[in-house]
């Protein structure tokens, strides 16, 4: 009998752990707002409800293991062999995936920082160190400095972009340029979860990359522009040998058979889904209007949400937004993240940044 507990690795003591958006508390005098998570808004829709609602008469049984239905529809949506995607239980468990496939203790993942927080994780819980490369002034990733942090030792590079949580994009030709740079032995992350939410000249022109190289992977979900957050399922893209291994490190049965009921009846639905982008883009660039009228400076967000980096001023804010009913995500010393929500949040949002700055120095 130990008197010590169970013996567990002294290393998960250092992880960080996942920070939640969190959810505001009801209030009786006004309407609250999660504008934390940067989920879609907007309720799903009646007929991904009701593929979900028939798929509900079957939970019972375990869903399809290779979930062939929704592998298909995405196959022929990208224009893609089926054998080229694998699914996980939101694009995040893929990100782990992946990196179980090409990492162990002793190995490096790289990525730029500040970026997607699963990212450091994840490369904890497989035992491998994370590099980080400090983003630039503009909040755009430093592909020059992340060339010249690859050493014999990294594995995996993620490529975040739109980036969460600062919403710039990386350059299209700049990272063509960054992957004929890269060592093809190294997995070559595109964490595309927001892409829905760019302009299409302004997009990398993923699928091609990956055709053309065989160690790109690219990730998508159905969380943000699909409206699936709740039912945890992601997407990647990536030539045979990366696919195999992200299906054996997948988690059998993980993706529910209505999660993948939604997901394809999202991929029919996608000319309405994609109308709620739209405006979400349209309330996006308004708030970042008023925003910089007010007098705060903003890089261009591509994507869901707005960034506000504030250094030592962001309790401020956020302490101002909370009292007002909007639960935001703040990262401690740096910055605000603010999903874009119903109009009423936004234009809640923008009220309480027009009076936080004209009663403190959170311009200063
Ligand atoms: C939200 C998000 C994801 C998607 O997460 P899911 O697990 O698919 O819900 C992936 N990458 C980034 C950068 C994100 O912000």
């Amino acid at each position: 009998m130990s008197i010590n507990g169970p013996r567990l690795r002294p290393d998960l003591e250092s992880l960080p752990s996942y920070k939640a958006g969190q959810r505001p508390q009801p209030r009786s005098d006004i309407t609250t707002y999660k504008i934390s998570s940067n989920e879609s808004h907007h309720a799903p829709l009646e007929s991904v409800q009701a593929a979900i609602i028939a798929a509900a008469a079957e939970i019972n049984r375990y869903p399809d293991p290779f979930s062939s239905d929704l592998v298909a529809a995405i196959a022929h949506h990208f224009g893609v062999p089926a054998e080229h995607i694998a699914l996980g239980t939101g694009s995040v468990a893929l990100c782990g995936q992946i990196i179980q496939s090409a990492a162990g203790p002793g190995d490096n993942i790289l990525y730029a920082w500040r970026s997607f927080e699963s990212y450091p994780i994840w490369t904890g819980i497989a035992g491998a160190q994370s590099v980080q490369v400090p983003l630039q002034a503009d909040e755009t990733h430093d592909l020059d400095a992340m060339l010249r942090a690859i050493t014999p030792k990294t594995r995996v590079i993620f490529i975040c972009s739109p980036n969460n949580p600062t919403g710039q994009i990386v350059d299209p030709i700049e990272l063509e340029d960054f992957i004929a740079k890269v060592p093809s032995e190294i997995v070559i992350v595109l964490d595309e979860a927001y892409i829905e939410y760019v302009p299409k000249e302004k997009r990398s022109d993923s699928i091609r990359l990956y055709r053309e190289n065989s160690n790109i992977v690219v990730l998508r979900t159905f969380s943000k522009a699909y409206g699936l957050a709740g039912l945890r399922v992601g997407f990647t893209i990536s030539q045979e040998p990366i696919t195999n291994a992200l299906n054996k490190t997948a988690m059998p049965f993980g993706v529910s058979s209505l999660a993948q009921a939604a997901a394809i009846a999202s991929i029919n639905a996608e000319s309405e889904l994609f109308e709620r982008v739209a405006s979400v883009v349209v309330e996006r660039d308004r708030v970042a209007r008023e925003l910089e009228a007010i007098g705060y400076q903003l890089n261009p967000s591509y994507a869901n949400f707005i960034w506000l980096r504030l250094g030592t001023s962001t309790p401020v804010l956020h302490q101002a937004l909370e009292q007002a009913g909007l639960s935001v995500r703040p990262f401690p010393g740096e910055g605000l993240r603010i999903s874009i929500g119903e109009t009423e949040a936004n234009d809640r949002f923008i009220a309480v940044a027009r009076q936080v700055a004209s009663e403190s120095d959170v311009l200063r």
